[in-house]
């Protein structure tokens, strides 16, 4: 699932910003480009490695444009 080994996030290719304390890998998000109640699909060409910061603004802007409806 998380191809991104190299631990870049796929949207701003920032490196991630931390590594887990256990596994030591880096901390990135799956994040599904349509969403699975959207009928996304649970695949990696469906899915991107995010930071936690991108997924944050992903959904603030998500739920402001939902405000805005
Ligand atoms: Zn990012």
């Amino acid at each position: 699932m998380l191809h991104s080994a190299t631990g870049h996030c796929e949207r701003c290719q920032r490196p991630a910003p931390f590594r887990r304390k256990t596994v030591h890998t880096p901390y990135l998000e799956v994040h599904h480009k349509v969403w699975l109640a959207h009928g996304g699909q649970d695949t990696v060409e469906n899915a991107e490695a995010l930071c936690p910061t991108v997924t944050v603004s992903n959904t603030m802007m998500v739920s402001r444009s939902a405000h805005s409806i």
